[in-house]
């Protein structure tokens, strides 16, 4: 190659996240930061299951070097540690958006997830796992020399993890592949020993489907493989350790420890194997618009992609892991996955499986399934409105925070729990989980005993516009129309001594609510007696024919509803003094006059306790002023 300006050393700037990243691993003191190899060691994994891909279609990649390894060489007397790979490789340009760059978005999440308190963040370390970065805490310097398969120029990479790293070409080019030279800080010399490396290779990459060498040396040395070298999914389940799984599940990219391990081979009229994780912790980007899948797709034993999509449905993208087929045609392009009728086979086995899988652990250990649902419950419904198929069985899993009861109820057990005269699945939807909860259209229901679903998820506007019922029994929103109230008798009357207003009789309630319907126009589209109130005097509800209160204010919050909101329904409580009194009025001359300005004030508080601004703050502020006015005249 000739001499350009491309060949002189580049100085370049970490970005922002990285400088920050790295500064907590330079002066990290974490306790296990033995994990800087398994990291180190799982991205040299994918650089030979990426070629392993990549020479499908181009063997030439290959050369003389088809045979994929992982070598870990020690120099006690440089006091240097090497990871080396003969996969992909990284040219240039590869190095500066990889190793400069937060490469993914677990990584990018991670920083933004640090506090700054060293101690919680060191604490993050092991939990996500910081990929590269990480040699920065046994390392004062590292140099990466790399050659990209069918390219001819090898590179250099160094940097001391302060600011700044160098790019420059490497003199006397270099093997297929990728070296990571680390050169050990002094307290970090232990890295040296082959007893430690291999106690490290064995613990953290015994999964590791490449043979991992090691060359420290010592004079016995065997040059075998320290790991199994056989892909994990492929070994028999009950040679499988949970640590194993454990490690495993990280290097798929899973944060924390799986919730739940789903490992079998399907052989039929196709074949394949299945090792997929429920995490128990929520990925970064679980709600990415993206919606992209983990689950990584190999082809007898060759990795084709990470981002599987087509291979199980974007509500269970939280899932990570391994779906290996034996009938796929080897040379298959990302692109031909889409229609491909084997992965749509897969697809529907492997989904089917899934949940059965979630439905056998939610009968058996409901405490334990009560933890997935918690963390992806929001995700699964997704299901409900776009996977029609499945709809049963979504529906059967589905866990639901209520009015009547502690912990995720099913809707089995919300039914099983339904009033003899109740005729629906009553629930109330918001986008706060702790205004839901306190709604006042709640209390009439409360009040008779009656179990209402409180949802605050956004998506849950969505699946119920879907699905008009479970087993018969239609949903019903309680901010809505009307509801059967009137059938149930309230459980407990008010405690003796507590004060307890006489309801105000039918006569008096149609010359009020046409009093108050007067007084406010077109605000409201009627006023009503309510059988929904206890301890509130007024609630707003929306229309039979009309959107739902909640659902209007949330399509509005994603800007999905154009236009003025429907003019709602005021209710108002007949065994509320404050209605009394205002019956009170009702009945005397110039009642429209008297009630004007507490009708309002009535209206907007209804307002306010169902999560809504006023109409018009000026006009509020000066009918309360003038009401606190004349009740400080009395
Ligand atoms: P991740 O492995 O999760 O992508 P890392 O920080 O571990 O994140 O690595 C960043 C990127 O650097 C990788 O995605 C890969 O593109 C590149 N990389 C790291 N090590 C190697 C290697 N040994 N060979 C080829 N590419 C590598
Ligand atoms: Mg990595």
């Amino acid at each position: 190659m000739a001499e350009t300006e491309e060949m002189k050393t580049e100085h370049h700037g970490f970005e922002a996240e990285v400088a920050k990243l790295l500064k907590l691993m330079v002066h990290s003191v974490y306790s296990e930061r033995e994990i800087f190899l398994r990291e180190l060691i799982s991205n040299a994994s994918d650089a030979c299951d990426r070629l392993r891909y990549a020479a499908i279609t181009a063997p030439e990649l290959l050369g003389e070097d088809a045979d994929f390894a992982i070598e870990i060489i020690a120099d006690t007397e440089a006091g240097t540690l090497t990871i080396a790979d003969n996969g992909i490789g990284m040219n240039k340009d590869d190095l500066i958006a990889h190793l400069g760059t937060i490469a993914r978005s677990g990584t990018a999440a991670f920083v933004d997830a640090l506090t700054g308190d060293a101690k919680s963040d060191v604490s993050l370390i092991g939990q996500f796992g910081v990929g590269f970065y990480s040699a920065f805490m046994v390392a004062d310097k590292v140099t990466v020399t790399s050659r990209r398969a069918g390219e001819e120029q090898a590179w250099l990479w160094e940097s001391t993890g302060e600011g700044d790293y160098t790019v420059a070409p490497a003199d006397g080019g270099a093997p297929r592949g990728t070296q990571v030279r680390l050169h050990l800080k002094d307290d970090a010399k232990e890295f040296l020993e082959r007893t430690r490396l291999t106690g490290i290779v064995k613990t953290y990459s015994d999964h590791i489907a490449v043979p991992i060498r090691l060359a420290t040396g010592e004079a016995d040395e065997s040059g075998d493989p320290v790991n199994q070298g056989s892909a994990l999914w492929t070994r028999p389940k009950s040679d499988i350790t949970a640590e194993q799984h454990g490690e495993f599940f990280h290097h798929v990219g899973g944060f924390g420890e799986p919730a739940l391990t789903l490992h079998y081979k399907a052989e039929g009229k196709i074949e394949y194997t299945v090792l997929l994780y429920v995490p128990s912790l929520p990925p970064f980007d679980l709600f990415d618009p993206g919606r992209h899948a983990h689950v990584r797709l190999y082809v007898k034993r060759v990795f084709i992609t990470g981002e599987a999509d087509d291979l199980l449905p974007s509500y269970l993208r939280f899932l990570r892991g391994v779906v290996d087929s034996e009938d796929l045609p080897l040379n298959i392009s990302r692109e031909m996955l889409q229609n491909n009728p084997v992965m749509a086979l897969m697809r529907k086995a492997v989904t089917n499986r899934v949940l059965s899988e979630l439905e056998k652990r939610a009968d058996k250990e409901p405490e334990k399934f009560a933890g997935i649902w918690e963390t992806f419950g929001a995700v699964l419904k997704e299901g409900l409105y776009e996977d029609g198929e499945r709809r049963e069985s979504l529906l059967k899993l589905a866990r639901f925070k209520t009015s009547a009861r502690e912990g995720w109820v099913s809707l089995a057990d919300y039914v099983a729990a339904m009033k003899d005269k109740q005729s629906a699945i009553y629930y109330v939807s918001g986008l706060e989980a702790e205004a839901v909860a306190r709604s006042p259209q709640l209390e009439g229901f409360k009040a008779r005993g009656i179990e209402v679903l409180l949802l605050s998820d956004p998506v849950d506007d969505f699946w119920l516009q879907a699905i008009p019922d479970f087993e018969g029994k239609p949903f019903r929103s309680i901010t809505k129309g009307a509801t059967d109230l009137g059938e149930i008798a309230p459980e407990q009357e008010p405690e003796d001594g507590e004060e307890k207003t006489e309801p105000v009789g039918a006569g008096d309630m149609v010359k009020l609510t046409t009093v108050l319907k007067e007084a406010l126009g077109d605000d409201v589209k009627a006023v009503r007696a309510s059988d929904r109130l206890v301890e509130s005097p007024a609630c707003l509800v929306a229309d039979e024919s009309d959107l739902d209160v909640n659902l209007e204010r949330s399509l509005k919050a994603h800007n999905q509803l154009g236009g003025a909101a429907a003019a709602k329904i005021l209710e108002i409580n007949p065994g509320h003094p404050l209605i009394a009194a205002m019956a009170e009025k009702a009945r005397g001359d110039g009642a429209l006059a008297a009630l004007e300005g507490p009708a309002h004030l009535l209206l907007d508080q209804a307002r306010i306790a169902s999560g809504e601004p006023v109409r018009d703050a000026a006009d509020f502020a000066t009918r309360l002023a003038e009401v606190l006015r004349s009740s400080l005249d009395r």
